[in-house]
């Protein structure tokens, strides 16, 4: 009979968890929408794995069906895979700082070359622009218009000189001129070759830059891929820049050249003016790449209202004094996976945080909580004034704890739970008049 018992228990409780089916429903759809945004088939199907392996059998919140939960685990796993938070560029100990901006022709490196001089100007440095694109007709002239337009001063040779030669010059004219960071522009090809490569080379040989970024156009897609490979492999890129993501693209190739180089995106171009370069932040990028901002926000209405449901349960029940044993458990093992305990004492309505910060709980403190409450009965749990003399003996003995431990737990839950109800009282009399709910 027990097994039985235990079986269907079983049953019930798995019912609350993630199923393969549930997964592998939702994570059709998330397929497709990656696929859809462009993201290599190969970073795909990695990720698709990894997600599967972690979402079966994660707990389904009640106010989510199982295809928004697995969503919600494919964002946050998105967002981690580019770099959860937004990384910045270094700058060199010893100045001048030198960028390199690399990439084929046409990702918007000459762009981008100004749109960085901006910001970095704006940020209180003295940047110097490097024309080292010796072959595209009027890419010197390109960069000089861009220049002026932000009144960042362009160095350039002409084009008949190697643009070897033209970065060694110009982090030298830097040096002279006070200018703390030096971008080089460099030539790009229409499609990855030697020469262009040998020729990047060479100039990080000479220049050793701080940074060098790759910069990639947000609407190449597959493509995306072999690009930042070979640029990595060849040169070692050290971030990202993805350009024209102003356009109706949806990004994928944030996602599979960060998969691919393992680089971080440093920044996002967002449009054809000077002024139009953001920093890159993986959780917007991820809701883009998905498509399902929508579904998203959604999502955290419903955990928004899932989390508002407990914690008035929880004052109701505190304010009617039925807070028991049994809720400080649940509550303590929710907490367990949740955070910390102060996090905890601030869903209790009337708590603020100065009170909180009084009372100092430690974890080891919490363990021997657990383990006595867990020695109670469930008769006990809901009714402590129940627990005479010999029921406290056999809740230390249960527990491995003092009868002494056991007096003070019993104590101290009839005092919090008398504080806890006056907390209250005392924030829904408050409340009333400023109509909070
Ligand atoms: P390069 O060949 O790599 O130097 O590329 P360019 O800097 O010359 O840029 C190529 C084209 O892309 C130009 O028309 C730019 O105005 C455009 N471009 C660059 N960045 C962006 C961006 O973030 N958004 C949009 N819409 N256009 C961009
Ligand atoms: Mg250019």
């Amino acid at each position: 009979l027990a097994d039985k018992l235990q079986g269907a228990l079983k049953k019930l409780k798995s019912k609350g968890k993630l199923t393969e089916k549930d997964v592998k429903e939702a994570m059709r759809e998330v397929k497709l929408a990656l696929l859809e945004a462009d993201v290599n088939f190969k970073v795909v199907k990695d990720f698709i794995n990894k997600v599967k392996e972690r979402a079966i059998g994660i707990e389904v919140m009640e106010s989510l069906t199982p295809g928004q939960q697995v969503i919600k685990i494919v964002n946050e796993e998105l967002t981690a895979l580019m770099g959860t938070t937004q990384s910045k560029l270094s700058f060199s100990s010893k100045p001048p700082t030198v960028y390199m901006l690399v990439g084929l022709q046409g990702a918007g490196k000459t762009t981008t070359s100004g749109k960085l001089g901006g910001n970095l100007k704006k940020m209180g440095k003295r940047p110097l622009l490097v024309a080292g694109d010796i072959y595209r007709p009027a890419a010197i002239k390109q960069l000089q218009v861009v220049g002026s337009q932000l009144d960042v001063p362009v160095f350039s040779m002409g084009d008949k000189v190697s643009p070897v030669n033209i970065a060694k010059a110009g982090v030298e004219h830097a040096k002279q001129h006070g200018n703390d960071v030096v971008i080089i522009d460099t030539a790009g090809r229409l499609h990855i070759d030697e020469n262009l490569m040998d020729e990047l080379e060479d100039i990080k040989k000479e220049v050793k830059p701080q940074e060098i970024l790759l910069v990639v156009d947000a609407m190449t897609g597959q493509d995306a891929v072999n690009v930042a490979e070979s640029f990595n492999e060849k040169l070692g890129i050290d971030g990202v820049i993805l350009t024209k993501l102003d356009g109706d693209t949806r990004g994928g190739a944030a996602l599979s050249v960060r998969a691919v180089t393992q680089k971080p995106i440093k920044f996002v171009g967002m449009g054809e003016k000077l002024t139009d370069l953001e920093p890159f932040y993986p959780d917007r990028m991820a809701s883009r790449i998905l498509g399902m901002g929508d579904v998203l926000s959604l999502i955290e209405k419903a955990q928004a209202n899932f989390d508002a449901k407990k914690a008035k349960e929880l004052e109701k029940k505190i304010r009617s004094q039925e807070f028991s044993f049994e809720d400080f458990l649940e509550q303590l093992q929710q907490m367990k996976s949740m955070g910390s305990m102060s996090q905890l004492l601030e869903m209790i309505p009337g708590m603020n945080s100065k009170q909180l910060r009084n009372m100092e709980i430690d974890d080891k403190e919490l363990i021997h909580i657990e383990a006595m409450i867990q020695s109670m009965t469930k008769e006990e749990r809901r009714n402590p004034s129940m627990i005479n003399g010999s029921r406290r003996k056999r809740i230390a003995k249960g527990s491995g704890m003092p009868v002494s431990k056991v007096n003070s737990l019993l104590k101290q839950f009839a005092q919090t739970k008398k504080m806890m109800k006056q907390f209250a009282d005392m924030g829904k009399s408050m409340k009333k008049g400023g109509k909070i709910r």
